[in-house]
């Protein structure tokens, strides 16, 4: 059996990636061939070797030039091994994607020849030119260098014949300019302060883990219909479009038949994942025609992270193989369902507990109690940085617009949970509690495990959702690198911690015993953080006017929530846990007004374009046509005749005339907003100008075009519509 398997493998590496079948061969059988795991570390490396590289990824220990260097020579045998002839630095940079330069393995050899060689600083250090990278003003046009530098948290992997070593990405003074760097820091300083708070429970605890488990949600397009629609090609969303007669009104997508063309796509996309070694566990129909999600087993977030960002990567390429493409933008099609990114995130001990799910015994749910209160105060406090951390020009499309969570951030707990909160707002009291008292609470709150049991309470319109051993945060965008978001979450969440285990200790100075100077800072907690939970329908009118009244923020302009970045109380944040120095937050929060006016700036551009060049002359060619047909009425039928046949044709030339004007003087209209904006030099008044003055152009064209596009021929017609983009499959 073994060697059948082993010859079938064989046999089904040497095809072609889209040649393989699922039914050739078991998935445990080729999953992570491409990767440079622990077991072919342990194959390829020295011993010493080898445990450098495990000591350095489990305790954070350097790798030092001699240990690289054994390093780089294991990796080069085992990549050529694996037919590859090139290596990169793959990182990720403040743009949406990863980058990557290739470089040949191939040095001058002897008597004129070329030899294959890889050396330990080429694998830990290169110098890419930093210029063409945003950077938000920090690198500084005088030094253009950068530095990207070796991550060996995260396993190197072939793909596509080049052997890729993730990096983080800085400048050459130190800053942080990309997603990596600040993410490793906010992993770094949630491990730190959760230890603290795991000790008061488990002496054990020496180490905590950011999980992260997302979910992709995206949308695939045959490509000769995207190659039609120059705002899909150039924007990534249709700027035009009426709603298709049929859309998802009757429900009949989600979780439905998958169909057989894009069932093959993600057979192959699967396919080139487990080789990549991300464990891709699930896949379905979402509520949108030719809305698809993707989701893998959790890990740790780090890894996590890369793998979805890899998996984006190999998403678009395979979709090609197939004749799609893949959306990733929030809300490709106006009216219909956007694409999120769900951040199922966890923390774990290395002693195997998940702090996130409630234990066997009062002490281990007391932990998990420690962790959820605080968790939820760190979103209290810091929910405008959370908005801003996931909002963008195309998310803000899909944030509040009915199937999405709204930009007002609050925590759901589900009935149980809330219960045992406020059960233990009313026991527990700021003073020596009585052995019964202390008793009583304990009894309730070894009850948690059950009542979680039963709690099958699910709420889909929370942006920060408890969902019984970890919290979905929901409001992040298709297309965004998850780390955004995380780095947001880890960083308030570990300075909530840090606060939390500094009053604790005060207390047990003061001589309260250990559980009471818990039980008192927890209740303080859950008083002071109340306004954020919120089980209700988050979509609903109602939660924005209560939200309003419990002091909750709620802000739909992409550059007003971006302000967060630079308030007083985030810049502390950061600085207190060392993610962020002033100036990386500042750079940071810079690329993204950046990004916000020139994604509109794009969007106003080719909306002009084509509403001038495209559907005007259509429009103008129908109404000519429509002229004709009511001269040739006059020819043909007597007066009283033609008076009644042209009545309404006369109309609708009328009514296409007054769109074709509406739609020219907005056109202009626009370009003078834009070329106002333009001259703004500053970023953020810059963006502001595009956010108040040049977008709303944009639904307003829109809607003259939609209307054409309702009573112009369809033969004339010079884009797909929604009915067929949504539903050619
Ligand atoms: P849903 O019911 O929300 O569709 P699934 O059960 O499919 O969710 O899981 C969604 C994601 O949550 C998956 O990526 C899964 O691995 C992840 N997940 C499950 N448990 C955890 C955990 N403890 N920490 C982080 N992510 C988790
Ligand atoms: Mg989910």
């Amino acid at each position: 059996m073994a060697e059948f398997r082993f010859n079938a493998l064989k046999e089904v590496l040497s095809r072609k990636p889209q040649e393989v079948k699922r039914e050739d061969i078991l998935t445990s059988d080729f999953f992570g061939v491409s990767v440079f795991d622990r077991p072919k570390m342990k194959k390829y490396l020295s011993k010493e070797a080898y445990k450098a590289v495990v000591d350095a990824v489990d305790s954070g220990t350097t790798i030092d030039r001699k240990m690289a260097d054994q390093v780089a020579q294991g990796m080069k045998s085992w990549a050529v091994e694996n037919r590859a002839t090139h290596y990169t630095h793959w990182f990720h940079p403040l743009t949406d994607g990863t980058a990557e330069k290739h470089d040949a393995f191939i040095v001058h050899g002897e008597n004129g020849g070329v030899v294959e060689s890889f050396s330990g600083s080429v694998l830990a250090q290169q110098e890419p030119d930093a210029s063409s990278f945003p950077s938000g003003g920090i690198r500084q046009t005088f030094e253009a260098r950068g530095y990207t530098a070796w991550d060996p948290s995260s396993p190197a992997f072939v793909v596509d014949g080049t052997l890729t070593i993730p990096t983080i990405f800085v400048s050459y003074t130190g800053e942080a300019l990309d997603y990596k760097t600040p993410l490793l820091r906010s992993l770094r300083a949630i491990d730190e302060a959760a230890t603290v708070v795991c000790q008061y429970f488990d002496k054990n605890v020496t180490k905590v883990y950011a999980n992260l488990g997302w979910e992709q949600e995206y949308f695939l397009i045959d490509e000769a219909l995207f190659m039609a629609r120059p705002d899909l090609m150039l924007t990534g969303r249709t700027l035009m479009g009426h709603a298709s007669a049929k859309d998802q009104q009757l429900d009949d997508h989600y979780f439905s038949s998958i169909p057989t063309r894009v069932y093959r796509y993600m057979e192959d996309l699967e396919n080139e994942g487990y080789k990549l070694g991300i464990p891709l566990k699930t896949r379905h129909n979402e509520v949108a025609p030719n809305q698809f999600e993707l989701a893998p087993i959790y890990e740790e977030a780090n890894l996590a992270n890369d793998h979805n960002q890899l998996i984006m990567d190999v998403m678009k390429k395979v979709a090609r193989r197939h004749n799609f493409r893949v959306l990733f933008h929030e809300k490709p099609f106006a009216g219909i369902n956007g694409s999120g990114k769900h951040n199922n995130w966890s923390l774990a001990t290395d002693t195997g507990v998940n702090l996130l799910s409630p234990g066997k015994n009062p002490k281990s749910n007391l932990q998990f109690l420690t962790f959820l209160i605080n968790i939820i105060k760190a979103v209290y406090d810091h929910q405008d940085l959370l908005r801003a951390s996931i909002i963008s020009a195309s998310n803000s499309h899909r944030l509040g617009a009915n199937e999405a969570p709204p930009s007002i951030i609050s925590v759901f707990l589900g009935t149980e949970v809330s219960k045992m909160l406020d059960l233990m707002e009313e026991s527990v009291v700021d003073r020596k509690m009585t052995p019964d008292e202390k008793t009583a609470l304990k009894l309730n709150i070894g009850r948690i495990p059950e009542i979680l049991l039963d709690n099958t309470d699910r709420n889909r319109t929370s942006p920060f959702a408890f969902t019984g051993n970890r919290f979905e945060f929901r409001a992040v965008g298709s297309s965004a690198n998850c780390s955004s978001g995380l780095i947001a979450l880890n960083s308030a969440v570990a300075a909530q911690l840090k606060k939390f285990s500094a009053k604790v200790d005060t207390l047990i100075e003061k001589n309260v015993r250990k559980d009471e100077a818990i039980f008192q800072v927890l209740k303080k907690l859950i008083i002071d953080c109340k306004p954020i939970r919120f089980d209700g329908n988050g979509y609903s009118e109602d939660w924005v006017v209560e939200a309003e009244s419990r002091g909750l923020t709620n802000i739909l302009s992409v550059p007003k929530a971006l302000e967060a970045f630079m308030s007083p109380e985030v810049k502390e944040l950061f600085k207190f846990v060392e993610v962020y120095d002033e100036i990386e937050l500042e750079g940071r929060a810079e690329v993204e007004y950046e990004k916000y006016f020139k994604n509109i700036q794009i969007e106003a551009r080719v909306l002009g374009d084509l509403a001038i060049n495209h559907i005007v002359p259509t429009a103008v060619r129908y109404q000519t046509m429509l002229l004709e047909n009511v001269r040739n009425l006059k020819e043909v039928f007597s007066e009283a005749e033609y008076n009644q046949l042209a009545a309404g044709r006369k109309e609708l030339i009328k009514e296409i005339g007054g769109h074709v004007s509406s739609i020219k003087a907005l056109v202009k209209e626009m370009v003078e907003a834009r070329k106002v904006a333009n001259k703004i030099e500053d970023s953020i008044d810059k963006a502001e100008a595009y956010d108040v003055s040049v977008r709303p152009f944009l639904e307003e064209i829109r809607y003259h075009i939609d209307r054409l596009e309702l009573t112009v021929d369809n033969e004339l017609w010079p884009l797909p519509k929604y009915r067929e983009l949504l539903f050619v499959r």
